[in-house]
């Protein structure tokens, strides 16, 4: 899927848009989509749909095992610890 950086028809700013499901000669964007009216009792299919159901567009909570992040901290401290001398 691509996303073009373009205007919104319906806010009028400019974002990464996609055509509009219920109006295509329309781009709507994420937000405008979303907070849509017809996105629930009329939009079979809104454009924003598939990326929202695929979690794109939602910050990503991902569980760090334990394991990870002990090595990543190590990472951390052993690119850190040339340097911290000379802080
Ligand atoms: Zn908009």
């Amino acid at each position: 899927m691509t996303i073009y950086w373009e205007r919104c028809d319906f806010c009028g700013l400019y974002k990464p848009t996609l055509r509009c499901a219920m109006f295509p000669e329309l781009s709507v964007d994420f937000i405008c989509c979303v907070s849509c009216p017809l996105r629930i009792s009329k939009c079979k299919s809104p454009a924003w749909k598939s990326s929202i159901d695929q979690g794109l567009l939602t910050p990503r909570t991902r569980v760090v095992s334990s394991e990870e992040r002990k090595r990543v901290f190590e990472e951390l401290m052993k690119a850190l610890g040339g340097k911290s001398e000379t802080s």
